[in-house]
């Protein structure tokens, strides 16, 4: 057997899997923060391009995928599905473990999938402008790839603790063209408030957020963009499972477990969204999401209502949460640090389709070290999670059966988090109850 197994490219999908038509019980909608009644389209066209809005509603199974966007999905899709032939051996199991490598994005990571698609968007609707915010700065990464691509401009707020200890992700957000901006900063109302009462504020992704939606609703040219939670964003990924599917197709298996890791859900569930009519139909294949304990939203947070941002200004979300006010703490996995998750993942979490686990973070770098040293590839933080999770998988797996885990991106320009790892400097975190219980107070009550 072929340790790569490539599809051509004439192969790569032509569209994208929408769950929600499929889902056993149905989403609950999204509501106004302040009227608790559901958010209509029009609400949400100040800041969004009304072909995502389109989407993020839509109740189709399937939703084409553009040829601009297939074209430039060709630069780096189809991505390798790998068989990690020696990561089985030195873990001695008999079943097989493969994992889908989107780290070969030009951003290093699976996020791409859906910047491509909501730059082609907003262009085609005549948006000259996206901002967003990020956090460690991947995402910013991805989109302002995805700008340059289409000639759009794009401007990021980065969080300040963030940009001022990662400075390579920011290197290529300009690199990319793309404007980036220390969060909390003096571009925004929001910003210059915050400074003015604490100007050493290291800023939080829930203050991010609020400056990047302020500027798209503030400027007629510019719209905003969102890197993970959202139901369209999680269309976009399926394309990741849609090829899985076919390339397991392609050597006569079919997956018996599907690991990836779950920051907010939008990996994970481009991996396994493919598969849930299967899993519908009776067939035996376990979806299996691994989470950080230090921020254990699926495992042990409450599914209701919450707030996306800190600063209440998103519209209301049903799914597990933490509390918005909750607070992780400063793991290296910084893409696995947010208080909520995807409606779609946690809606089938809630139906018990999906089977939570977390994991500390050195044991995950653990984890990461062993498939550095057998398949020689040096995964994200927020990647050594779904490779811990497989590992101990596998372990409980039988022979024959496949194991298929999401790599969800490189770990090259984390390199001071291994260095820490390494040097034995690495602590680990578990979030106490009593906190969780106190986050969770904050959250609206909603009748
Ligand atoms: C952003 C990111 C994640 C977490 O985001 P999801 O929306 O849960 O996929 C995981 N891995 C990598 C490499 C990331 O960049």
């Amino acid at each position: 057997m072929d340790l790569k197994i490539n599809l051509p490219e004439g192969e790569m999908p032509r569209q994208w899997y929408n769950a929600l038509p499929d889902l056993p019980t149905p989403l609950a909608p999204p509501l106004d923060p302040q009227t608790k009644q559901p958010v209509s389209p029009e609400q949400l066209e100040a800041i969004f391009p009304k072909a995502v809005i389109e989407q993020e509603l839509s109740t189709e199974r399937w939703l084409p995928i553009p040829e601009p966007v297939r074209d430039i999905y060709r630069l780096y899709r189809p991505t390798p599905l790998v068989r990690a032939k020696r990561l089985e051996e030195a873990l001695g199991v008999k079943c097989k473990i493969f994992y889908k490598n989107e780290s070969v994005s030009p951003a290093g990571s699976h996020k791409p999938n859906t910047a491509i698609p909501q730059a082609y968007y907003n262009k085609l609707e005549g948006v000259r402008r996206i901002s967003t915010e990020t956090g460690a700065g991947q995402w910013g990464t991805a989109l302002s790839f995805a700008c340059s691509m289409f000639g759009m401009a794009c401007t990021v707020y980065m969080v300040k603790v963030s940009y001022n200890q990662k400075p390579y992700r920011r290197i290529l957000i300009n690199a990319y063209g793309g404007e980036i901006f220390a969060s909390p900063s003096e571009n925004t109302k929001t910003g210059r408030a915050v400074l003015a009462s604490d100007p050493d504020c290291s800023g939080s992704l829930g203050l991010a957020i609020s400056e990047a939606v302020e500027d798209a609703a503030t400027h007629a040219d510019t719209k905003y963009a969102l890197g993970s939670v959202l139901n369209h964003v999680l269309h976009h990924q399926t394309i990741i499972g849609l090829e899985v599917e076919k390339q397991l197709a392609a050597i006569g298996e079919k997956p018996d477990y599907l690991v990836g890791c779950v920051g907010g859900g939008s990996n994970f569930a481009g991996l396994v969204l493919p598969f849930l009519p299967r899993k519908l139909s009776g067939e035996a294949i376990r979806f299996i999401a691994v989470e950080p304990k230090a921020c254990p939203t699926l495992t042990r947070g409450q599914f209701r209502y919450d707030y996306g941002d800190v600063a209440q200004l998103t519209p209301l979300l049903k799914m597990h949460t933490l509390g918005h006010a909750f607070m992780p703490a400063p793991i290296h996995a910084g893409g696995l640090r947010y208080h909520g998750g995807a409606p779609i993942v946690c809606n089938l979490a809630n139906e018990g389709l999906i089977d939570a686990t977390a994991y500390f973070q050195t044991e995950c770098f653990d984890a990461a070290r062993l498939f550095l040293r057998t398949e020689g590839f040096l995964p994200a933080p927020e990647t050594s999670h779904a490779i811990k999770g497989a590992i101990e998988t596998a372990k409980k797996a039988k022979p024959g059966e496949n194991v298929v885990f999401l790599y969800s991106g490189h770990g090259l320009l984390d390199l001071a988090s291994y260095d820490a790892f390494l040097q034995g400097k690495l602590t680990d975190f578990a979030y106490p109850e009593a906190h969780i219980a106190e986050a969770l107070k904050a959250c609206p009550d909603v009748g």
